[in-house]
């Protein structure tokens, strides 16, 4: 059986949002969100389905869950760390979110989407302070310096990016600085509530998660 090319795209239109899981094509007119913005399914574009409390928890979840690109183990596992730690959970899970190697690579513009992100890192394509990290899920800290490997730099993925950079920048989140020449970024910081996503009801997760 052929690979489902659109699988991805409803994902999107399953949560009703944009969940750039496809790179460039995700700004582009040719995103099924401009296109087809409604559920996949044979009802076509008849609306949304009124939903319950527990089923509008559920969506939310699901979509942030997606939005990072994370399992439902990985990401039950990164909200029950966090939870434990107490204090603002909502923002907290969010910045844990935020500070994965993978999400700084994709951030920094270093990747076109998340997914190709976390398949760069795995393939150790990535140094942090020098030493090669491959595990997406990795931390980031303040000061750090990710880094394409030298090695890597001739790579198909990463030979045209300082260019491709330069136009990319001015959008680049105020807690990394990507470096276009050296195929580089550094956390400045940790990101601050204004640099998280606004999209996601961070609320209506602890909810599903309290059940
Ligand atoms: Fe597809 Fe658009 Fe979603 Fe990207 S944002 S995966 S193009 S529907």
């Amino acid at each position: 059986m052929g690979k489902n090319l659109d699988a991805k795209c409803k994902q999107c239109r399953r949560v009703g949002e944009k969940l750039f899981l496809k790179g460039e094509r995700c700004s582009s007119p040719k995103c099924a969100m401009v296109k087809r913005n409604y559920p996949p399914g044979p009802h076509g574009p008849k609306g949304r389905k009124r939903s319950s409390d527990y089923g509008l928890q559920l969506n939310e979840k699901q979509k942030a869950r997606k939005f990072y690109g994370l399992n439902e183990s990985q990401f039950k596992i990164s909200f029950s760390k966090v939870q434990k730690k107490g204090g603002d959970v909502g923002n907290n899970f969010l910045r844990f979110l935020e500070m994965r190697l993978d999400n700084v690579v994709y951030r920094a513009g270093l990747a076109s989407s998340r997914v190709q992100a976390r398949q760069l890192v795995n393939h150790g394509h990535f140094t942090v302070n020098d030493r090669k990290v491959n595990i997406p899920s990795y931390q980031v800290k303040i000061g750090q310096i990710i880094k394409v490997k030298k090695s890597s730099k001739e790579n198909r993925q990463f030979k045209n990016l300082p260019e491709k950079l330069k136009t990319m920048l001015s959008d680049q989140k105020s807690w990394l600085a990507t470096d276009s020449k050296d195929l580089s970024v550094k956390v400045l910081h940790e990101p601050r509530p204004q640099d998280l996503p606004l999209n996601i009801k961070t609320h209506m997760i602890i909810e599903f998660y309290s059940k």
